[in-house]
């Protein structure tokens, strides 16, 4: 199926200078949109407009969708996607290593969906997509505690956000990802022989369904969490 619904549309991915976010930037430019992509260093990637972001800084929030917004226009297209990945035992979590993956993985997405969703509720359109995990489901493997707590909280985001706008034609999902073949999970070989179709996900395998989410074909599927694990968590 050729998606359509990205002519005119500008997109915001975080966290995209490489591994999902990036594919995702890349696939959406493709399909048409204009796209932008925030990351702590500005991202280099052709035919995109590369900005410096932290999504846990509220001023840097503001500059970073500021210069979309003139440069490309507002956003009707949001994912977020910027996020980190913290394996450490639980009593030996601080609370600064705790905050700190609240801060990227769930205050990150809420300050950005916050600032993008006046200008998407006026335009009376708007696609907004969040990579949770099946680790928010399911706490994750062992020790990554603040990780599932932070992706059970942007997955719950993400349907709250899709009760208050859905009214405004604005739809608001997430992804519950996992095993996904990025520098992420690198430190974690061996891996596929626990994905039951016998794989690590791709880049790619991502970015088909966000672009899917972000498209004119799924103006009626809002508040859901969409598993993109090759079988790994079947529930
Ligand atoms: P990567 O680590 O490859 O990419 C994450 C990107 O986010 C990096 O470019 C990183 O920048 C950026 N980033 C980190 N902190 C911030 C911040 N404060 N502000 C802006 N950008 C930031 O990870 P993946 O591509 O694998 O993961 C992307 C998303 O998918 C994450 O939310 C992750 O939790 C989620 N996910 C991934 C899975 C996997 O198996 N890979 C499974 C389930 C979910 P820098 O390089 O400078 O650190």
């Amino acid at each position: 199926m050729q998606l359509n619904g990205f002519h005119d549309r500008v997109a915001l991915v975080t966290g995209g200078a490489r591994g999902i976010g990036r594919a995702i930037a890349e696939r959406l430019r493709d399909l048409g949109a204009r796209v932008a992509v925030g990351d702590l260093r500005a991202p280099q990637i052709d035919g995109v407009l590369g900005l410096e972001l932290d999504v846990t800084s509220e001023p840097g929030v503001e500059a970073a969708f500021a210069r979309v917004e003139s440069e490309l226009g507002p956003p009707s297209i949001l994912v977020l996607n910027a996020g980190i990945f913290v394996i450490e035992p639980f009593e030996e979590t601080t609370l600064e290593s705790w905050r700190r993956t609240i801060d990227v993985n769930l205050t990150g997405a809420f300050l950005c969906a916050r600032r993008a969703l006046p200008a998407m509720r006026e335009a009376g359109y708007g696609r907004i997509v969040a990579i949770g995990s099946s680790a928010g489901k399911t706490g994750g493997a062992k020790a990554v505690a603040a990780y599932g707590a932070s992706k059970a909280g942007v997955m719950a985001l993400a349907k709250a956000i899709a009760s208050e706008y859905a009214p405004h034609g604005i739809t608001s999902n997430a992804l519950a990802p996992s095993l996904i073949d990025t520098d992420m999970i690198s430190s974690m070989p061996d891996m596929a022989d626990k994905v039951p179709v016998g794989r690590l996900g791709t880049v790619d395998d991502v970015a088909d369904t966000v672009a899917f989410l972000c498209s004119a074909h799924a103006g009626y599927i809002t508040g859901e969490v969409v598993d993109v694990n090759g079988g790994f968590l079947i529930d």
